[in-house]
């Protein structure tokens, strides 16, 4: 499932989540801040088989029109979905 962010601003110390995770589905902060690569995908050689989608780990990638995109806020850059498309669809970039 794709995540979602919900903004959370604490006002207490107990209000302080443990990780960047309270509440199932959700985080209180994007993750992507670290990621030195990220996956560009071709829409055109997409053949929108979903592999990437069933495989990304942090399930960040969603259909959209018969093919797919990537949420680059929750993308962490590992480039398991570059490794699981089949069609060649997926290159890795770098940050900039
Ligand atoms: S694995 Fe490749 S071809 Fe399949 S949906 Fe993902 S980007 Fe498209
Ligand atoms: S690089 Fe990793 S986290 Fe990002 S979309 Fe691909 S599989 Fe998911």
């Amino acid at each position: 499932m794709k995540p979602y962010l919900r903004e959370h601003v604490p006002t207490t110390l107990s209000d302080i989540p443990n990780t960047t995770a309270y509440e199932a589905g959700y985080l209180v902060t994007k993750n992507a801040g670290w990621r030195n690569v990220r996956p560009v995908i071709d829409v055109e050689a997409c053949v929108g088989c979903l592999q990437c989608y069933l495989y990304c780990p942090d399930g960040v990638i969603y259909k959209d029109g018969g093919k797919v995109a990537v949420d680059y806020d929750f993308c962490k850059g590992c480039g398991i979905c570059k490794t699981i498309c089949k069609a060649g669809a997926i290159e890795m970039e770098a940050e900039t």
